[in-house]
């Protein structure tokens, strides 16, 4: 059978091999496959446990505190009515998709896949090879388990002040978290694309569609790919530029996204902002060091650590290097896997401000670093993926 890598684009003859064994690529040691003899089932029980519990995640108390006959809760989408209340609509909307919309779809659509691949009859309905398509793609922008993080931050920094509940809402949401990270572990991608089906096109195999990795005559570029529809380039088309100009941006949006306050708490009529490296020195001082560091990695280093190895990728592909190549593609794995663990600070506002809130005495505002670092964030995700890594090898290759 011919594989194809998506990092590098080679395509290899593989063995049989034994279940329970992954298979790496021959030439940049990436996962080819990961063999899992029950993974299907395995799969579709976490991915209908999931759906099933994002229902009370989405719909019952997260956190919950009453002191002196004031009550006060959150729920995962009352941050956000907050967030379009105070005027930030893209503020809102980018984090109600990828705190509860995307969510939905993502396992809605694997759990469809999956059940139909199980219990259906015949050959898969056509219909499936776009869905896991979609189901894949939004993997990475579906962020119940960062925002698990992001929650977890803001109940220790109302816990530090009041007595704090977490409600059945936090508890489903912990469970959907790990359940999403398990899901995601123990999906064999090429089972699940094996079984929706492998039209033989015929041919040599020269190329590979970029999305389900099916190798494909050279003949196939630029039409809709026979399993997954999408349509089948050799390379991402204008990749490079592309990448460049989201990067730039990035750049561009990284200074106010730090300098500018992310939120700002009102006490007694006094403003104070709070910016991203002024909550992690408040976490240090009160003695929390070890979230502090979490924060500082993952809303300060994370993001400059994109950017700088985006823009080395971006820089040795147009120069046709031919160094460290295997180094390079780890880099790239790395940035794509771990870009959206950064969103963890604007999170901990969204379940931080339903709380704070005590009339004209204490308040807390969203501001207007939190949409420029959302945006950061947003514009690196898809630069990672504008990048096509195959590039990369190309120089090697001629
Ligand atoms: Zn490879
Ligand atoms: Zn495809």
């Amino acid at each position: 059978m011919l594989l194809a890598c998506g990092d590098c684009g080679t395509i290899q003859r593989s063995p049989d091999g034994r279940a329970g064994f992954g298979l790496r690529c021959c030439r940049c040691d990436g996962t080819l496959a990961r063999r899992n003899p029950n993974g299907r089932d395995t799969a579709l029980a976490l991915s209908l446990a999931t759906l099933f519990l994002l229902f009370p995640a989405n719909l019952l108390t997260l956190l919950h505190f009453s002191v002196a006959g004031i009550d006060r809760s959150s729920r995962l989408g009352s941050g956000v009515a907050w967030m379009w209340a105070e005027g930030w609509p893209l503020l809102a909307v980018i984090v109600a998709l990828q705190a509860v919309v995307l969510p939905f779809l993502r396992f809605g659509l694997l759990s469809a896949v999956l059940l139909t691949l199980r219990f259906g009859r015949g050959a898969p309905p056509n219909w499936t090879g776009p869905a896991f398509r979609w189901a894949e793609r939004l993997d990475v922008w579906a962020m119940v388990d960062v925002f698990l993080i992001g929650a977890g931050i803001g109940y220790g920094r109302v816990a530090s002040r009041m007595p704090v509940e977490i409600g059945p809402g936090g508890w489903a949401l912990i469970a959907v978290a790990f359940l999403t990270l398990l899901t995601r572990a123990s999906l064999d991608r090429r089972a699940i694309w094996q079984a929706i089906g492998t039209p033989s096109p015929g041919g040599a195999g020269d190329i590979a569609c970029q999305e389900c990795q099916l190798v494909l005559p050279r003949s196939a570029a630029g039409r809709p790919c026979p399993r997954c529809r999408a349509r089948v380039h050799p390379r991402r088309p204008g990749s490079l530029t592309v990448a460049t100009a989201l990067v730039g941006a990035g750049y561009l949006l990284y200074l106010p996204a730090n300098w500018l306050p992310l939120s700002v708490n009102v006490q007694f009529g006094q403003e104070q902002t709070h910016t991203i490296i002024r909550g992690v020195q408040e976490l240090v001082s009160a003695g929390f060091w070890p979230i502090g560091l979490i924060v500082f990695t993952a809303s300060i280093g994370i993001p400059l650590l994109k950017l700088i190895g985006l823009t080395w990728l971006i820089w040795s592909a147009r120069h046709g290097s031919t160094r460290r190549l295997v180094l390079r593609t780890r880099l790239y794995r790395g940035i794509a896997e771990i870009g959206r663990w950064s969103n963890v600070d604007v999170y901990t506002i969204a379940v931080f401000l339903p709380l704070m809130q005590f009339q004209s005495i204490v308040a807390v505002r969203a501001a207007a670093g939190a949409p420029a670092f959302l945006a950061v964030v947003v514009l690196t995700m898809f630069a990672a993926r504008a990048f096509d890594p195959r590039l990369m090898w190309d120089a090697a290759r001629s």
